[in-house]
């Protein structure tokens, strides 16, 4: 590696005593695997643990976060969108104003990459050659195959059938990096059933294979060691709000899939009591059973993906259908972190519809120039209302996670289902 400058980043600072060492938030979490991963669980543990101390590993990282992902990403205030939540509060000293955390604008369109990297080079210290990765809308294959290619490792990246159709660009790009792109066909054909799939596959593959799980999801460590890549969001943030406007925000929003845009933000946040957290799922149609991905909203807890969290399942346990307009939030579970703080109350979460982030999509294209990611839309429009309710001198930042180059066909397609007339 070329230039790790002399200071050294230290490891991303421990704020809170979660999770236990047997990868428990509170009652969630934990590792329900078959014995087969208990070896590489433990491997990858261990190499983290190893690398908590390592200034080489971090300064690696460091590197590759400011030279080859454009961090650190930038802190936009977004003063025509400030205007229309002014307007939107119809009073003189409501509307608050508004950041965007410009994670569209790193390496590959989304804050994806950076949990991929840190993978990567972890993949390299437990001296493995190869990664698999699941992905739904292809935003964490592309990432993966990109951090592939840059450290020279063998890729898989295993896709429903489904979201292979409709996710076309994303399975080109992830082919032109080098990647296979395996189809799976069981199931629904989606996220859920190329989960499942890879981690059969990681089974019988460990001694030479990583598995880098997408999202703060899965069995332990993989929530705390996502989470922690992903917590470069937060601190980011905070440095710049403490520098732009001389304190911290008073509200903060993100979109929650699996969750880890919205960790990666929150984290740093979770100790400053002051800081209002929100996280947006996805409302999808309606709240009626299989219309909708509102893990924590509407699901209740369970074991889905290696851990215990929230999950949206039926009577007898199966995961019930989802449904979203955006693939990336297109998931019946989330992280189990999200449900403890859920639990304790920390961070409040709230369900946006399709068509409210579609209505944000537009907004945010027309008021400030910036087509966001369908999923990043769930959190401009909740943050609209909630700015709306503010003071006019609070400050609150939506972690705007991706770009919307992917969605602008299925945004198209809807914008043209809504002009035509119902029934
Ligand atoms: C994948 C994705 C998400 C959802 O994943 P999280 O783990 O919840 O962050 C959100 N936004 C974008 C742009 C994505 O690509």
């Amino acid at each position: 590696m070329s230039s790790v400058s002399p200071s050294h980043p230290p490891a991303p600072p421990r704020i809170s005593a979660v999770p236990s060492p047997e990868g428990r938030f509170g009652q969630f979490g934990g590792s329900y695997v078959p014995e087969t991963l208990v070896t590489a669980l433990t491997q990858l543990s261990d190499t983290y643990q190893r690398i908590q101390r390592d200034d080489s590993f971090w300064g690696h990282l460091a590197d590759l976060q400011r030279h080859y992902v454009g961090r650190p990403t930038p802190l936009y205030h977004a003063g025509r969108l400030t205007d229309h939540a002014r307007a939107l509060s119809r009073s003189q000293d409501r509307g608050a104003n508004i950041w965007l955390k410009r994670e569209d604008l790193a390496h590959t369109g989304a804050h994806k990459i950076n949990n991929t990297l840190g993978q990567g080079l972890l993949t390299v210290r437990m001296g493995k050659k190869r990664i698999i990765a699941e992905t739904g809308a292809g935003q964490h294959g592309v990432a993966s195959a990109t951090a592939a290619a840059h450290l020279g490792l063998a890729c898989d990246v295993y896709m429903g059938a489904e979201d292979v159709r409709r996710q076309r660009l994303n399975v080109i790009r992830m082919k032109i990096l080098g990647a296979n792109v395996i189809e799976v066909d069981s199931g629904s054909r989606t996220l859920k059933d190329a989960t499942n799939e890879a981690m059969r596959e990681w089974m019988g593959s460990v001694e030479h294979t990583h598995y880098i799980i997408g999202s703060v999801v899965g069995p332990h460590p993989f929530p705390m060691i996502v989470r922690d890549f992903q917590s470069v969001i937060g601190q980011e943030t905070k440095a710049q709000c403490l520098r732009t406007f001389q304190r911290l925000p008073d509200a903060v929003v993100a979109c929650v899939g699996g969750g880890s845009n919205a960790a990666g933000m929150f984290y740093p946040f979770v100790d400053e009591h002051r800081v209002k957290l929100i996280g947006v799922e996805a409302g999808g149609h309606s709240s009626q059973p299989g219309q909708h991905a509102a893990s924590l909203t509407l699901g209740s807890p369970g074991i889905l993906h290696g851990s215990l969290s929230y999950v949206l399942q039926d009577q007898f346990g199966q995961t019930a259908p989802v449904h979203s307009c955006s693939a990336g939030l297109d998931y019946p579970g989330v992280g189990p972190e999200h449900a403890y703080w859920h639990q304790t109350g920390r961070v409040a979460y709230t369900a946006v519809t399709d068509k409210e982030a579609l209505d944000a999509f537009t907004l945010l294209a027309r008021a400030e120039g910036i087509i966001p990611a369908l999923e990043s839309a769930h959190a401009v429009a909740h943050a609209l209302d909630a700015a709306a309710q503010m003071p006019r001198d609070a400050h609150l930042v939506i972690c705007l996670s991706g770009r919307g180059d992917k969605d602008v066909d299925e945004a198209a397609r809807l914008l043209a289902q809504r002009e035509q007339p119902t029934r």
